[in-house]
C-alpha cells in the first residue's frame, strides 16, 4: 500500500479525530486525517470551556470519564506531553427538588470508582461565594477540572505522527462515495485530491451530519451555538471550581484572575443556516446575568470583558449523548461525534473504542453499545441529565 491508500481516513482534526487517529495508528493501521482548517483544534475543540469531569448521571458516560480522566491526569507521565490538566474540580449545586436524584447519581459514580464528595450547602461556600437558598446540597469532584484542549490535541497529533499518521490540513472533504466494489470509500478534497480507504471515521464535530450527508448517510448530529462570557478581574484569591447551579444551569469557573461564565440557551434555530448561527447575542448575556445573580449575588457588580467573550458550536444529538459506532447504512463508516458538550473529556475513551472497533471488529475495553445508532430506534435509553 502506498501512503496515498490509507486503511482509515479520519475526517476532522479536533480532539476526537486526533485521539482516534493516534489510537488507530497504535494498532498498526495506516491513517490519514483530513482537516479543512490550517491547523488542529480550530473547530469546537478550541472554543470549549475545557472542563473534564466524572459527574454524570448515566453509567455509560461515567464509564467514558473513568477511562478518560486518568489518561489526562497522567498524560505527562504516560506520554511526555504537558496538556495543562488542573484539578480545580467541578462543584455541582443541586436544588432541594433534585437532591435525592442527584445523590442517586453520586452512588452510581462512586460504585464505579469515581471520587465524589457530598457537601452541605454551607460547605460549598468554601469553594465559591454563593447564596444557598433552595439548595439541597452540593457535590465536588476532586479529579474533575480542566485541561488545555489545544495542548492536548497538538500532543495527540504529535503522538499520532510518530506512529505514522498523515495529517492533511487545508483539505476539506468535498465529496464521498462508496467504492464501486462496495469495499470502501473514495473521498475528494478541495485540494482536488482523491483518497481511497477501507474505512472512514467521521469525527467532524458539529459538521458530522453534513459529512454523513455527502456519503448518503444519516448522522443525527446538529450544531448548537454556545456562548461563553469572560468577566473583568474578580477580587478573590481562590480558584473557583467549574461550578454549576443545576437549578438554572448557570455555570462559572476561574480563568486567571477572572471568571468564565455561561448558560446553555437550548436554542433550536436549525431552520436558519442549518443551525450554524454565528456571533454573540448580547441580549443573552443580560439573561445569563439576571438568571445567575440569585445564586451568585456578587454578580450585581460583575464587569464583563466583551472582547474576551466567545462562541462556538456544541454538536448535539437527540439525547445529548455521542454516537460512537458503525453507521447503520455502512459498516465501514464509523461515527465518533455528537458529544453534545463533553467531547473534550471523552476523547481518550472514544479514540480507544474506535480503534478496537476498526481493528478487532468490536470495542473490547469499553461498552459502547449505549452510544450506537440503534438506540434512536429502540425503547428509550437513560438520558444524561448532567448536560450544561
Ligand atoms: C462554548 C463551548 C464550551 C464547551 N465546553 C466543554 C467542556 O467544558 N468540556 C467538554 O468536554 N466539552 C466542551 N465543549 C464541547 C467540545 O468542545 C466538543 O465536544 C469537542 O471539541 C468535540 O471535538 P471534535 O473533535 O469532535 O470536534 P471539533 O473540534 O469541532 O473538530 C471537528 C473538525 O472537523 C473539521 N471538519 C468539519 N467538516 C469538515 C470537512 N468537510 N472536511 C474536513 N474537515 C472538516 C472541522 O474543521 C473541525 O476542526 C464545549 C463546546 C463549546 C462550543
Amino acid at each position: 500500500m502506498s501512503a496515498r491508500t490509507p486503511d482509515v481516513v479520519v475526517v476532522g482534526a479536533g480532539i476526537v479525530g486526533a485521539s482516534c487517529a493516534y489510537h488507530l495508528a497504535s494498532r498498526g493501521l495506516r491513517v490519514t486525517v483530513l482537516e479543512r482548517e490550517s491547523a488542529p483544534a480550530l473547530g469546537s475543540t478550541g472554543k470549549s470551556a475545557a472542563g473534564v469531569r466524572v459527574q454524570f448521571t448515566t453509567r455509560a458516560n461515567v464509564a467514558l470519564s473513568m477511562h478518560s480522566l486518568p489518561v489526562y491526569r497522567e498524560f505527562r507521565e504516560r506520554h511526555g506531553f504537558e496538556i495543562g490538566y488542573r484539578d480545580i474540580g467541578y462543584l455541582l449545586l443541586a436544588p432541594e427538588a433534585r437532591w435525592e436524584r442527584h445523590l442517586q447519581s453520586v452512588a452510581l459514580q462512586r460504585s464505579m470508582g469515581a471520587p465524589v464528595e457530598v457537601l452541605d450547602p454551607d460547605d460549598a461556600r468554601r469553594f465559591v461565594p454563593i447564596a444557598t437558598d433552595g439548595l439541597g446540597g452540593a457535590t465536588y469532584g476532586p479529579w474533575d477540572g480542566v485541561i488545555d484542549p489545544h495542548m492536548a490535541t497538538h500532543a495527540l497529533v504529535s503522538m499520532g505522527r510518530s506512529g505514522g499518521v498523515q495529517y492533511r490540513f487545508d483539505s476539506a472533504v468535498a465529496g464521498i462515495r462508496p467504492e464501486a466494489d462496495g469495499g470502501g470509500w473514495r473521498l475528494e478534497t478541495t485540494r482536488a485530491e482523491t483518497l481511497s480507504c477501507g474505512c472512514v471515521v467521521n469525527a467532524a464535530g458539529a459538521w458530522s451530519g453534513l459529512v454523513g450527508q455527502m456519503a448518503g448517510l444519516d448522522v443525527p448530529v446538529r450544531p448548537k451555538r454556545i456562548q461563553i462570557f469572560l468577566s473583568a478581574p474578580v477580587a478573590d484569591e481562590r480558584v473557583y471550581p467549574l461550578t454549576v447551579d443545576l437549578g438554572t444551569g448557570v455555570y462559572l469557573r476561574s480563568e486567571g484572575d477572572r471568571i468564565l461564565f455561561g448558560l446553555d440557551s437550548h436554542e433550536n434555530d436549525s431552520g436558519r443556516n442549518g443551525g450554524f448561527t454565528e456571533g454573540i447575542d448580547w441580549g443573552w448575556l443580560e439573561h445569563v446575568l439576571i438568571t445567575g445573580v440569585e445564586r451568585y449575588p456578587w454578580w450585581e457588580d460583575l464587569g464583563v470583558d466583551r472582547k474576551g467573550s466567545w462562541w462556538g458550536y456544541y454538536e448535539v444529538t437527540p439525547d445529548n449523548s455521542p454516537v460512537i459506532g458503525a453507521n447503520p447504512g455502512a459498516e465501514t463508516w464509523i461515527d465518533a461525534c455528537g458529544f453534545s458538550g463533553h467531547g473534550i473529556m471523552h476523547a481518550p475513551a472514544t479514540g480507544l473504542a474506535v480503534s478496537e472497533l476498526v481493528a478487532d471488529g468490536r470495542s473490547r475495553t469499553l461498552d459502547i453499545s449505549p452510544f450506537g445508532h440503534a438506540r434512536f430506534k429502540a425503547s428509550p435509553t437513560p438520558v444524561e441529565a448532567n448536560i450544561f
